[in-house]
């Protein structure tokens, strides 16, 4: 593999943040136990490195989406052997035995996952850590209420035959981020009745857990045993609505700087970028900065996406490109080489996720987890 070229563009990763977050959520939730999500490679921060500095600051659970991240993680990261890795989004012919194996905790939501945990057990020879999940009304993944009673029955069955273990009974929310949204209560009140449903059956549950980051930071009835939060630890406020990631206590733990590749003078009336969508409204100078869509930096944000340059806020002029994009300096001269951040924590004034993802009009989980492999990852 050629060498990262950290010149062009890096995303600095400050660990030391990720641990303080960590700590903040903890604090919020005492007496719950702290699932970091890494899902995504840790939300494009680095999956391995975030689940050891989470465990570092208290972390006993790391949760991912795919069977193949947690199967990663337990082989690569080098995480302690008592760390417990769970990961809840399957298909059928997914790696159930090696998930046995490797003693993941697998989440189900219906009765054919449920088959072929068994069936993995079986080939691994010994019983699977399962965790039941619960759709409370998300509306996506989950146990539907009126099939609940089955997956509860199957699933207590396969744990007398000793193939399985229910670990966990679980949900996720809807609407945790939207203050005094209805649908929390509503969901909270339904999990609880099917947690104890299950739990009336027979189910002796480890964990009950449904607190994503904002149910983590603000609703402390949703904790049971267990949170689960994703984006809070890296720093970002879940929702504008909930305050801003400072307001919250967190600190961005992600910083996408790059070079600029060359500055150059223009006359007025230049066109700038595919489309020409920016011309220059005099004479002017214009800074290339090496990051585009490739790298995951958002096209929607093009006229619209805040650099920080020599001390000054620059707007993406122009289209967005693959590779790169222009920034209008005004005149400035930076020269080549000189740093350009498009976001971090915002206290050396430069812009945040958060603002580029009203720039380009999405939200800041999608800006920090589509930054591309191609931007070397620094841990600081
Ligand atoms: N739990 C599950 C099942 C998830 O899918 C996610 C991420 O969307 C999380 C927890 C963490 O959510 P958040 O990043 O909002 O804290």
């Amino acid at each position: 593999k050629p060498p990262a070229a950290p010149s062009r563009a890096r995303a600095e990763i400050d660990l030391a943040a990720l641990r303080a977050n960590v700590r903040t959520l903890r604090a919020k939730a005492p007496g719950a136990a702290f699932m970091a999500v890494v899902k995504a490679d840790g939300y494009g921060h680095g999956a391995a490195p975030c689940a050891r500095a989470a465990v570092e600051a208290g972390a006993e659970w790391v949760g991912t989406a795919t069977p193949e991240e947690a199967l990663a993680l337990r082989a690569h990261a080098g995480l302690p052997a008592d760390v417990r890795i769970m990961c809840w989004l399957w298909t059928p012919g997914g790696p159930w035995r090696e998930a046995v194996e490797a003693g993941l905790d697998v989440s189900l939501s219906g009765l054919w996952a449920l088959r072929e945990a068994v069936e993995g057990a079986r080939t691994a020879g010994r019983a699977a850590r399962v965790q039941l999940k619960a759709d409370t009304g998300l509306g996506r993944n989950g146990c539907q209420p009126a099939d609940w009673p089955e997956l509860v029955g199957e699933a207590l069955r396969a744990e007398r035959e000793g193939l399985v273990r229910v670990t966990g009974l679980w949900s996720h929310f809807a609407c945790a981020d939207e203050p005094g949204h209805p649908s929390v209560a509503a969901q909270l009140d339904r999990f609880r009745e099917m947690a104890a449903y299950a739990e009336r059956q027979g189910v002796r549950p480890e964990v009950r857990h449904i607190a994503n980051s904002p149910a983590a930071l603000t609703l402390p009835e949703t904790h049971f045993d267990l949170v689960r939060p994703g984006i809070a630890m890296y720093g970002l406020s879940p929702s504008p609505e909930l305050g801003s990631a400072a307001d919250l206590g967190l600190r961005p733990v992600m910083t996408l700087a790059a070079s600029l590749a060359l500055v150059k003078h223009v006359p007025g009336g230049h066109g700038v970028s595919y489309g020409h969508h920016y011309v220059t409204p005099g004479a002017t100078t214009l800074g290339l900065v090496p990051l585009g869509y490739a790298d995951g930096v958002p096209r929607h944000a093009s006229g619209t996406g805040p650099v920080l340059v020599g001390g000054k806020w620059r707007t993406a002029a122009g289209r967005i490109a693959m590779d790169q994009f222009v920034v209008d300096l005004g005149g400035d001269e930076p020269g080549p080489g000189a740093e350009a951040v498009l976001f971090g924590p915002g206290d050396r004034g430069e812009p945040t996720a958060q603002d580029w993802a009203q720039a380009a009009g999405t939200i800041g989980y999608e800006i920090v987890t589509r930054i591309g492999s191609r931007v070397p990852r620094v841990y600081v």
